[in-house]
């Protein structure tokens, strides 16, 4: 079997403070009416930014909606209206990043964006949208924001439970690549930086966490996992979050996190590249870490209390079994049933 891997070659600035070199990134693009948009989280970023920019923003939105609503972007696009926009610059959480994505792909405009979380969608060419209810998701390569800029000290004013999830959410990312079926020596290596760089930040991070130093790996860490992302073919724990956050509306960083060790306990037996890689850095039971860390909050834990019906698990696995992603255990209705029973509490 020949194995492709592509590389896609971007512009990556990394470090504490680095938020200051968003006005000369604009100039380096030619930016002279930028779109500014950002998190309420980040609005103290976006104002130092649209002040150095002066006159050169040509609209601040600070609403981004999770699930990136197709409403909210052609309301954004009547906004600006004819007067347009030659450069993005978008300060957040995934929900700004999606927007941004969904701004360059009706206008071809290029995207500097300023991730505030460990999401990852900085580093993929995937933009999912909601319209009515229902989810649809495109890939295209010209949707990967051609600047990120990781500033640290902007994650500092994470809440102990999005720092928390947000992290396990950016290793479900590396370990999904770990078990990816076009898995490649780069993906591997990547994914086992990201594991071990986050897993072995976390507890500095939330016992100390203004302290920038170790919010800055764990920040490189996700940006290997946001790589991870885009490199391989994620299997069934996305596809359940996926599906279950597309059909009940869910918080997507708690989904993610609440998910991952049910999702390791049922792969790792039919993974075992993975299953040595993770031993390599968890100790025997990676399973049970993750779900001590998981467990390691105030908020959901359980599919039960995120939300979910109970009549939900039947639907989810009904649809996830009619077309399954790639993964290494084959998804069965049966043990798939029991995975969501377990995970809903
Ligand atoms: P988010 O952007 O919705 O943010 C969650 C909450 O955290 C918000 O209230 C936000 O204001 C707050 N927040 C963000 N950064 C903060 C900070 N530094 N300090 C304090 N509060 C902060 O959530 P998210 O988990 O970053 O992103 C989820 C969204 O991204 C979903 O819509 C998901 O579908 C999308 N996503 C897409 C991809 C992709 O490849 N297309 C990958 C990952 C996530």
């Amino acid at each position: 079997m020949t194995t492709v891997h592509e590389t896609i070659s971007r512009r990556v600035l990394i470090g504490p403070g680095s938020l200051a070199a968003v006005p000369s990134e604009v100039d380096r693009l030619g930016g002279a009416r930028v779109l500014l948009l950002s998190t309420r989280s980040a609005s103290r970023a976006a104002g130092t930014v649209g002040d150095a920019l002066g006159g050169r923003v040509a609209l601040s939105f600070d609403q981004p909606v999770a699930h990136t609503p197709v409403s909210v972007t052609h309301g954004l696009l009547a906004e600006l209206g004819p007067r347009g926009i030659d450069v993005i610059v978008a300060i957040g959480g995934g929900s700004a990043v999606g927007l941004s994505k969904a701004v360059a792909a009706r206008t071809d405009v290029p995207q500097l964006v300023v991730p505030t979380t460990y999401a990852g969608s900085e580093q993929t060419p995937v933009l999912g949208e909601t319209e009515n209810g229902e989810k649809t998701t495109r890939r295209d390569l010209a949707l990967v924001p051609g600047t990120v800029v990781y500033d640290p000290e902007l994650t500092v004013s994470m809440p102990a439970g999005l720092t928390l999830t947000s992290a396990l959410n950016a290793v479900a990312h590396a370990v999904e690549a770990l078990w990816a079926q076009d898995a490649t020596p780069v993906s591997d290596a990547l994914a086992t930086e990201a594991a071990d760089l986050i897993l072995g930040t976390l507890p500095h991070v939330l016992s100390d966490p203004v302290d920038v130093a170790p919010r800055a790996r764990l920040q490189s860490g996700a940006w290997l996992a946001g790589l991870c992302l885009s490199q391989t073919q994620m299997g069934l724990h996305h596809q359940l979050a996926h599906t279950l956050g597309g059909m009940f509306d869910l918080p997507h960083a708690e989904l993610h996190s609440l998910l991952l060790a049910h999702l390791m306990r049922f792969n790792l037996p039919y993974a075992s590249r993975a299953a040595e890689r993770l031993t390599r850095i968890l100790g025997d039971d990676p399973a049970a870490v993750v779900e001590g860390l998981a467990h390691s909050h105030d908020g959901a834990v359980t599919l039960r209390e995120l939300g979910v019906p109970r009549h939900g698990l039947e639907l989810t696995a009904g649809r996830v079994v009619a077309s399954p992603y790639p993964n290494p255990r084959p998804v069965e209705h049966d043990s798939l049933r029991v995975l969501l029973q377990t995970a809903w509490g």
